[in-house]
């Protein structure tokens, strides 16, 4: 625990977050850390709540009152080891998780949160400048051989796992680096692509084998892949985006989100002079500069569109979302401490610039010469999407030059190696696997690809559970105690997916 009392005299304090105008002209992190001295006073601010909540908001179960406390008393040293024990990659959760586990914070029932998160990324940044994270390969090798497909969370937390117990792992990445959605969703000002290229070296040098632009299912045959190696892991994400079904949905200026956010992400990586990001064909078309622009979706992809587009000049932004605005912290009745809250009252997006209405639907997208010039909504009440019922009289149109759809994802791609291996998929479209292994022997899956899209701490966690899963079946080994978290599938059984998330 950290200070007794602690929580009763200091209060808490967030990341510093640079001015809004001042950030919007660069793609640098729109945070930073506060000093060390503050971020031990924040761990000081943990009280030994006795039953630790934070611990199931976590996926990865993190040890979180164990690390604050370490904070608080400056043990460096062993706040790095706890941090690591339960989580491969503290740098990105850090950066970007939404922290499920401050909304679970017990000082969060009347007060605010503890900064988990500011301080999980304090203990790993102190290590990494002390240099306390080195890529040391493993004493012995097993004579095993796995091959990793997605190098998103998921296929980086299995391959770093798997090289630990000493099998030799191989990552096939279909994009040219590693990271995923991380790397092609998220912008450079959430996360700094430098943080994953110096994990990415490190796994390297702990001899872990990645290969880039290696499409398996495409160039590369999954049955291939299966002949060469003892095991194959399937961490290829949910990336099939739903679309938007109206009419008008298919004029020149409606993009899918993640086609514009692919090419933003490189377009900064080549600006930046990172070698290997190719230039979008379709470049003048997917961009923002000069633009009105509407992002159909509130969630999190829809926020990183807007940002996006603020940083490329746009003339404007309207995301149409059709949940209800909730007030104050965005709990519902079936949504009290320590669960979840269901929506976010803003964002660093939304602190940039644009606009967002809630509880609005699009009817239809109406355009001149093929090219989309106006976008029809209506208001809508009701507390889903799919309950959502129009009020008559509320139809509205709004101008827009590029229409970016950010509805979500419905399941991960069926074309190429989950067809090729016919592997049975569960009644979401994806892939089914009780405790990881699919339906075809010596064939697993974890990330997003198994529970659909959700949230990269659960990635790192389902790409650990899935290591224990393939090593026990490899080796015989039984599998290592599990920390928190962790425990569930352990033994095999059934791992329910987490809830999906409207990004
Ligand atoms: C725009 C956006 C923003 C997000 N922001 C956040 C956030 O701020 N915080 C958060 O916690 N979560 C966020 N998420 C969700 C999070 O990024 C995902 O849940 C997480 O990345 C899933 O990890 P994964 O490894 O399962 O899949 P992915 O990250 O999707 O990685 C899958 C990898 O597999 C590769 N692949 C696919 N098919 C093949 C193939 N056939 N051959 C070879 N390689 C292949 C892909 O290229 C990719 O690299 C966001 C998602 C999006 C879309």
């Amino acid at each position: 625990m950290g200070e007794i009392g602690g929580f009763l005299k200091l209060h808490r304090v967030d990341f510093a977050k640079r001015k809004p105008e001042e950030r919007r002209l660069d793609h640098k992190h729109y945070y930073s850390l506060q000093p060390e001295s503050v971020l031990r006073d924040q761990g000081a601010r943990c009280m030994d709540c006795g039953v630790p909540f934070c611990h199931v908001g976590c996926p990865l179960g993190n040890l979180i009152p164990d690390w604050n406390n370490q904070v608080y008393r400056a043990d460096w040293l062993e706040a790095n080891d706890q941090l690591h024990a339960t989580n491969n990659f503290p740098e990105f959760t850090g950066r970007v998780c939404p922290a499920p586990c401050e909304k679970a914070c017990v000082l969060a029932i009347n007060d605010e949160a503890v900064t988990i998160q500011q301080i999980e990324l304090g203990i790993v940044e102190h290590a990494f400048n002390a240099g306390l994270i080195r890529g040391g390969a493993p004493a012995r090798r097993t004579g095993k051989t796995i091959a990793v497909i997605g190098s998103g969370p998921a296929g980086m937390a299995v391959a770093d796992e798997l090289n630990k117990r000493g099998h030799s792992v191989t990552v096939f990445e279909r994009d040219e680096a590693a990271g995923g959605l991380m790397r092609f969703g998220v912008p450079d000002a959430k996360l700094e692509k430098w943080v994953i290229d110096r994990r990415v070296a490190l796994m390297h040098e702990a001899g872990i084998d990645f290969r880039f632009d290696a499409d398996v299912g495409g160039t590369i045959s999954i049955d291939d892949l299966r002949d060469r190696h003892d095991a194959v892991v399937l961490a290829t994400g949910s990336r099939v985006q739903r679309e938007v079904n109206v009419p008008g949905g298919d004029l020149q200026g409606v993009f899918p989100a993640m086609d514009y956010l692919y090419a933003r992400n490189r377009a900064v990586a080549r600006e930046e002079g990172r070698e290997g990001a190719p230039a979008d064909a379709n470049a003048d078309e997917l961009c923002a500069a000069g633009r009105r622009v509407i992002v159909i979706g509130g969630g999190d992809t829809g926020m990183d569109c807007l940002s996006n587009a603020g940083r490329e000049g746009c003339a404007s932004a309207i995301m149409l979302d059709v949940y209800q605005e909730l007030p104050g912290s965005g709990r519902t009745p079936d949504s009290p401490w320590p669960l979840q809250p269901r929506r976010t009252a803003s964002t660093y997006a939304l602190d940039e610039g644009g606009q967002r209405r809630w509880g609005t639907r699009v009817t239809s997208i109406s355009g001149e010469n093929g090219r989309v010039t106006e976008v029809h909504a209506v208001e809508v009440e009701g507390t889903s999407s799919a309950d959502a019922k129009p009020i008559p009289g509320t139809e509205f149109s709004l101008p827009a030059d590029l229409v970016l759809v950010a509805i979500g994802f419905s399941h991960p791609e069926h074309e190429g190696a989950v067809n090729d291996l016919g592997l049975e998929l569960d009644a979401r479209g994806n892939i089914k696997a009780g405790a990881h292994a699919t339906s075809v022997e010596g064939v697993y899956t974890a990330g997003d690809a198994r529970t659909g899209q959700s949230l990269i701490v659960s990635a790192i966690a389902e790409g650990r559970r899935c290591a224990r899963v393939v090593d026990a079946h490899l080796t015989g080994r039984p599998q290592p105690l599990a920390l928190g978290a962790e425990v569930p599938g352990a033994t095999g059984e059934e791992i329910p997916a987490p809830p999906r998330s409207t990004r």
